[in-house]
C-alpha cells in the first residue's frame, strides 16, 4: 500500500477520556453492508450516553444542529436521467440522518475537528441555531470565515469538556429541529457514539476543506485496516 504523506504534524489528543468505556465502532469507510454507503469520512467512537467528550486540541468552538431526511441517490440507467430520489424508510417511517448536535473547533493553521451526535453541549460554547427548511436543518453558521472565529466562538483548550456522547441527528419517524430544541425524545435506531471528523485545508489559497483520517495522518493504511479491537490502543500511542 502507498503510504500517505501526513498533511500536518500530529496535534490531536483522544476526544474521550482514557478511563471511559469506549471502542471504535466505525472506521474511515463504512462496513460494506451498512447503509450501502462507502465514505464515512470520520471515526465513530461507541460509548455510553453521557460519556464526556473532550476537545482534541486547542481552538475556537461553536455548536449547531444538523438533521435531514435520508434519500436514495437513485440509480443511473444508461443514458437516461437519474431516478427521482426517494426517502429511505425503516418500519414505514422516514429515516433522518445528520450530525445532530455538533461542535466544531477551529484550530490553528486552518485545521478543524467536528464532534457529532452529541447528547449535550458545554453551555459556554456559543450555539448558532441552524436554518430550518422543510426537510433539512442546515448548519450554515459553520461556514463562518476562519478570521471571524475568535470573535464569535469561545476559546477552548485541549482536553476541556465540550459535551457528552449521544445519538442526535439520526433516527426514524417524523420530527423537527423544534422537537429536539424542546427536548422531546424520538425513536432512534443508532447506538450512542461520537462521530469524530478531522479536516484541514487542501492548499493555502483553497477555501475548500478536506477531511483527513487521523490514522492517515499518524500512520499507514495497514495500521487502520486491521483488527479494530486494537485501534483504541493505537490511538493512545499515536495521538499523544
Ligand atoms: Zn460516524
Amino acid at each position: 500500500m502507498v503510504e500517505r504523506t501526513p498533511p500536518f504534524e500530529p496535534f490531536l489528543e483522544p476526544p474521550l477520556p482514557d478511563d471511559a468505556d469506549w471502542r471504535i465502532s466505525q472506521g474511515w469507510y463504512y462496513e460494506p453492508e451498512l447503509f450501502d454507503l462507502r465514505d464515512h469520512g470520520a471515526i465513530d467512537f461507541a460509548a455510553g450516553r453521557g460519556t464526556e467528550v473532550r476537545a482534541a486540541a486547542d481552538g475556537y468552538a461553536v455548536a449547531t444542529y444538523e438533521e435531514y431526511l435520508w434519500k436514495d441517490e437513485g440509480s443511473e440507467s444508461s443514458g437516461s436521467a437519474k431516478e427521482t430520489p426517494t426517502v429511505k424508510q425503516i418500519d414505514g417511517e422516514p429515516i433522518y440522518f445528520g450530525a445532530g448536535l455538533v461542535v466544531q473547533i477551529w484550530h490553528e493553521r486552518g485545521r478543524y475537528t467536528q464532534y457529532g451526535h452529541l447528547h449535550s453541549c458545554n453551555e459556554k460554547i456559543p450555539f448558532f441555531a441552524p436554518r430550518v427548511d422543510e426537510e433539512f436543518v442546515h448548519p450554515d453558521k459553520l461556514r463562518v470565515p476562519v478570521t471571524e472565529y475568535p470573535r464569535i466562538a469561545c476559546r477552548i483548550r485541549a482536553g476541556e469538556r465540550i459535551g457528552t456522547v449521544g445519538m442526535t441527528g439520526m433516527g426514524k419517524g417524523r420530527r423537527t429541529y423544534e422537537d429536539w430544541a424542546a427536548g422531546r425524545e424520538y425513536t432512534q435506531y443508532e447506538p450512542n457514539h461520537l462521530h469524530f471528523v478531522v479536516c484541514g485545508r487542501r492548499a493555502p489559497r483553497s477555501r475548500k476543506a478536506e477531511t483527513y483520517d487521523p490514522f492517515g495522518i499518524y500512520g499507514t493504511a495497514e495500521q487502520y485496516s486491521g483488527d479494530t479491537k486494537t485501534w483504541p490502543k493505537l490511538l493512545g500511542t499515536l495521538w499523544k
